[in-house]
């Protein structure tokens, strides 16, 4: 990221086990700084108040479940999604249909992934978006709002410059920049070919983002001011926002991050999905799942798992030329390493 560098990654991983010896499997990453998920938060949300109303209930009756999961506590949007995220799992491989089969279908069978890059310096960024375009990226998210303004202006021209006008670009400032510099950054990038700009203010200048959306130089994203349904009809009737980023974890799970994309349609915002940083390929094949189910999907997805050392299925998803295939395989379409689980468990 921007303003920090992650090198450990604590998600909460659900395994559900039905009595006919299937096995579903959940994910969620920790988010303590966008919705306050922390690990031993979300444990404690699925052991005393989510499995209680899943042990001995017939997984058949995944949706009914997945919404009593939601009602048994506030927030925890995380440890929800990840509860429902293993209920679909765990229901397609019994039916033997792709989960995306039980969030409505596939409304597209790929779609394009994006890389992070937030390197200290410009140099570094350049080479490393060049290494990606070798593996076959073609879409880039600069992570903005912690060096100068002048200097993440720069940064931009000179990517799009090295790049060429092939490549796809938006920046994020996870929240760091008063509406002023924001401004100055809009206007400085006009050339540089930009799709939006996300978050740059923090949520407590909600009307100030609103101003930035309406100059009209570049759409507006809301991510951390962005949970699910609710703030896209607040702050997409508004015109706050031009588009959403969109999240399992802050929306609570599937059907409720569907649910949001449904009003994107309807308001015509843009729509991007991403993970934090870094799920497994268990919560990327889930937010795949909901991004080929999505109604609009037209600023693709940030799957993380790409940046872990080490995933914890057999086949982690891949990504060629610039795609993520959906598979056509029964449940999420990723098989977990149980072994790989064991060697990660803390808690
Ligand atoms: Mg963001």
């Amino acid at each position: 990221m921007a303003a920090e560098r992650i090198t450990k990654a604590d998600n909460l991983v659900v395994r559900i086990e039905a009595e006919n010896g299937l096995v579903g499997w959940g994910e969620a990453t920790v988010a303590p700084t966008m919705t306050g998920d922390t690990l031993a938060g979300m444990v404690a949300a699925v052991r005393q108040h989510m499995a209680p109303r899943l042990i001995g209930a017939d997984a058949l009756d995944r949706a009914a479940l997945a919404q009593a999961c939601r009602g048994s506590i506030e927030h925890n949007g995380g440890a929800k999604a990840a509860v429902e995220i293993a209920l679909l799992d765990l229901v397609g491989k019994h039916l033997g249909v792709p989960s995306v089969e039980l969030v409505g279908g596939a409304l597209r069978r790929s779609v394009e992934n994006m890389w992070l890059l937030g390197n200290p310096d410009l140099a570094a960024d350049i080479a490393e978006a060049k290494r990606k375009v070798g593996e076959g990226y073609g879409y880039f998210k600069l992570k903005v709002g912690v060096k100068r303004v002048e200097a993440e202006i720069e940064a931009a021209l000179q990517a799009r410059a090295e790049l060429g006008p092939d490549i796809k670009l938006c920046a994020d400032a996870n929240t760091g920049w008063n509406a002023r510099q924001a401004t100055q950054y809009l206007r400085g990038v006009e050339g540089a070919g930009l799709l939006f700009l996300e978050q740059p203010l923090p949520n407590d200048q909600i009307q100030a983002m609103g101003g930035l959306n309406r100059l009209g130089l570049l759409p507006i994203c809301g991510d951390e001011c962005i949970a699910g349904a609710d703030e896209v009809l607040a702050l997409g009737q508004a015109g706050i926002v031009g588009g959403v980023n969109l999240k399992l974890i802050k929306a609570g799970g599937p059907t409720p991050l569907l649910r949001a994309a449904a009003l994107c349609r309807q308001l015509g915002l843009s729509v991007t999905l991403a993970g934090k940083v870094a799920g497994t390929s268990i919560s990327a094949a889930a937010t795949l799942m909901v991004a080929c189910a999505s109604p609009v999907l037209d600023w693709g997805v940030n799957l993380t798992h790409v940046y872990l050392a080490e995933d914890a299925v057999f086949d982690p998803l891949k990504i060629e030329n610039r795609q993520v295939l959906l598979r056509n395989t029964p449940g999420l379409g990723v098989e977990v390493d149980e072994e790989a689980i064991r060697r990660f468990t803390v808690s």
